[in-house]
């Protein structure tokens, strides 16, 4: 049976990754179909509710930077937000939002249905249409026909998904979802390298069988962050309270007597977890001298009385997770309303993906999200956006745009995946940029939103506000730069006042505003009047304070370009070099490369590592 339609851009798969890439795709004009097992599940978290984080949410505002729909859902759906590393420098500071599923869920849904050239079908992909190595099309559970030369694939954990709770395991691509099976076993016979990684998730509690009395409470930032350019803090549904309990000695007995009923450490599950959102019984394996370990209590909905233990991901068997959460304070009689479990999934190696993440040997093919080897939502759905946007220029007949790693997070986030490959779900974080103070969240709009309006991503609406944004803080810049406080004048009292030094020359307000005890507002209005938008303000103080860091590590980008073929000695000692890991020096050490550039190509040596070196190097003649 043949579907009537043609269309320019298939995107399989209603997750993070697929939807953005529909979005980005349909944004850009052309005709698009979403294809995905269930319309109810568009959007939806898998696994904890929770957007953003160190180095994802930077991922996030540069999604919504490209107009994409992840921080504008989360300003929707989001019932708790805080700046993590709110203290340390803007490079690393992070917006995390815990969502209300449903809401975030609602939020995407209707973004999908109002989006223009874009059909949504509620059907599994069972098979692809390939012909002399060119995707032309994709065959439904149903087998109806449609036909596109641009496909994307978003499938998920659900390629070949198996789901493990104790030594029970069964197909799925998700609880409660239907595996995709007839899918896998197509794609494994097209000439792609496929392997098989693992997560996993925690039991979901019921709030009704806790004892809150006595737990360690946790509240949002006041005033509330906002995630999304286009967001604002009226859109937040009301805020709640989180909540931390802890592991004990008893809980971890627990978790030692039954190791051996775990499939991870039975061996029946072969595949390799998320090294930075381990099960509690690798942690407790892992770390074995702790005696305690951190849980957070999230709720998963205003309207739901589901709580997300954070940090008890297991797949024990039941009557083990039971004894687990009821070993704790608070959850002596918790009701378990959902097992925890790991799931077991095929992904394919990205190396052999090209940077426009279509895949090298289909032609059309392209691929995004938990099936390249990733893990979360961030991840998922930046590569998803990036992918959509290149299937769109491939049937636009236009050369494909891939971010460098100076530019964005999705640009480290792909090279990375791209030249090094990866073994195990792979998560970003900020230390895997080398330009992190370049690449900051607050700045995504600044650096990316050009560009993405040049793509056709970018509504005027967009559009206008950020070119009234970069024209307010290039407005504001000239006239701090260009306005003087001279000493001894009664501007430059009120600043010594705060600063407990005379000032003994004349400054600029910009020169002034480097100062690290001096706020934005407090120097704007020693003359003339601060800008009125938070976001001008926060802009123009880090740009100013940082000035100094940021030319450095300009010119630090200049230098690891000029200094490609230095000298590496043959007896030099890595293990001097601070800030790199055992894994490189060790990498290093063994394979004694003669230059920079040749250790640059060694598999897993970061540029990050390189440029580790090249400091040591700098400082060291
Ligand atoms: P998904 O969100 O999985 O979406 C895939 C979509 O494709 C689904 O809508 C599915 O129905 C659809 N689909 C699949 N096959 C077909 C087909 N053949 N035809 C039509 N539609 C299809 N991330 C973390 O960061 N930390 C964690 O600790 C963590 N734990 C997890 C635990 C579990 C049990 C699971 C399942 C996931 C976990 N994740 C975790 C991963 C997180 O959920 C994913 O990274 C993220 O959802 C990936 O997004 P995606 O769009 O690639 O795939």
């Amino acid at each position: 049976m043949i579907f009537p339609e043609r269309f320019d851009v298939i995107v399989i798969g209603g997750g993070h990754a697929g939807t953005e890439a529909c979005l980005a795709a349909a944004r850009m004009g052309c005709k698009t179909l979403l294809l995905t097992h269930n319309i109810e599940t568009l959007g939806q978290m898998s696994c904890n509710p929770a957007i953003g984080g160190i180095g994802k949410s930077h991922l996030v505002k540069e999604i919504d930077a490209l107009g994409g729909a992840m921080a504008l859902a989360t300003d929707k759906g989001g019932i708790q937000f805080r700046v993590l590393n709110a203290r340390k420098g803007p490079a690393v500071r992070a917006t995390r939002a815990q969502a209300d599923r449903i809401l975030y869920k609602a939020a995407i849904r209707e973004t999908l249905e109002n989006q223009p050239n874009l059909w949504i079908f509620q059907q599994a992909a069972d098979d692809v249409i390939v012909e002399n190595d060119e995707i032309r099309g994709v065959v439904t559970q149903m087998g109806l026909k449609f036909f596109a030369n641009q496909v994307v694939l978003t499938a998920g954990t659900f390629l070949g998904g198996l789901i493990h709770i104790g030594l029970q395991n069964y197909s799925g691509g998700r609880a409660g979802d239907p595996p995709s099976i007839a899918l896998s076993k197509r794609l494994r016979e097209l000439p792609l390298r496929v392997d098989r990684l693992k997560t996993g998730t925690p039991p979901r509690i019921d709030a009704r069988t806790v004892n809150f009395d006595g737990l360690e409470k946790q509240w949002g930032d006041t005033p509330v962050p906002v995630m999304s350019v286009r967001g604002n803090r009226a859109m937040h549904p009301r805020q709640i309270c989180c909540y931390m309990t802890h592991t004990n000695e008893k809980t971890h007995d627990v978790i030692r007597r039954n190791l051996d009923r775990s499939p991870m450490y039975s061996g029946v599950i072969e595949g390799i977890g998320p090294r930075y959102c381990p099960s509690i019984e690798d942690k407790i394996h892992r770390f074995a001298d702790k005696d305690s370990h951190q849980v957070f209590i999230e709720p998963e909905g205003l309207t739901t009385h589901e709580l997300y233990p954070n940090g008890i991901s297991t797949s024990l068997p039941f009557d083990v997770q039971l004894e687990i959460v009821r070993s704790m304070k608070g959850f002596e009689n918790a009701h378990i309303l959902r097992p925890g479990y790991a799931i077991e999934y095929d992904f394919f190696n990205p190396q052999d993906l090209k940077h426009s993440l279509e895949t090298r040997v289909i032609g059309g093919l392209f691929f995004a999200g938990q099936i390249n080897g990733t893990t979360g939502y961030e991840e998922a759905g930046a590569q998803g956006l990036l992918a959509g946007i290149n299937a769109a220029l491939r049937a636009q007949e236009k050369e494909a745009w891939c971010p460098n790693r100076d530019q964005a997070y999705v640009g480290v986030l792909v090279d990375d995946l791209i030249t090094l490959g990866t073994k195990e779900p792979y998560r970003m974080f900020t230390s895997r940029a080398e330009y992190r103070l370049l690449l900051r969240e607050d700045n995504a709009d600044l650096r990316l939103t050009e560009k993405g309006r040049e793509l056709g991503l970018i509504g005027d609406e967009q559009w206008q506000a950020f070119c009234e944004k970069r024209e307010n803080i290039a407005r504001e810049q000239e006239r701090l730069k260009s306005t003087w406080i001279q000493a001894g004048s009664p501007e430059a009292e009120k600043v010594e006042a705060i600063i407990n030094t005379k000032l003994i020359r004349e400054y600029s307000l910009h020169d002034l505003l480097k100062r690290p005890e001096l706020t934005y507002d407090q120097v704007a209005t020693l003359k003339g009047e601060a800008v009125n938008d938070e976001f001008v303000a926060e802009q123009i103080e880090i740009e100013a304070k940082y000035s100094g860091y940021i030319d450095r590590q300009q010119e630090e980008i200049d230098r690891l370009r000029a200094y490609e073929n230095t000298i590496l000695p043959d007896d030099f000692d890595y293990s001097l070099v601070e800030g790199l890991s055992n894994e490189v020096k060790q990498k290093l050490s063994a394979a004694r490369p003669q230059t920079l550039a040749r250790a640059q190509r060694i598999s897993g040596i970061t540029p990050a590592a390189i440029s580790q070196l090249l400091m040591y190097l700098k400082k060291h003649g």
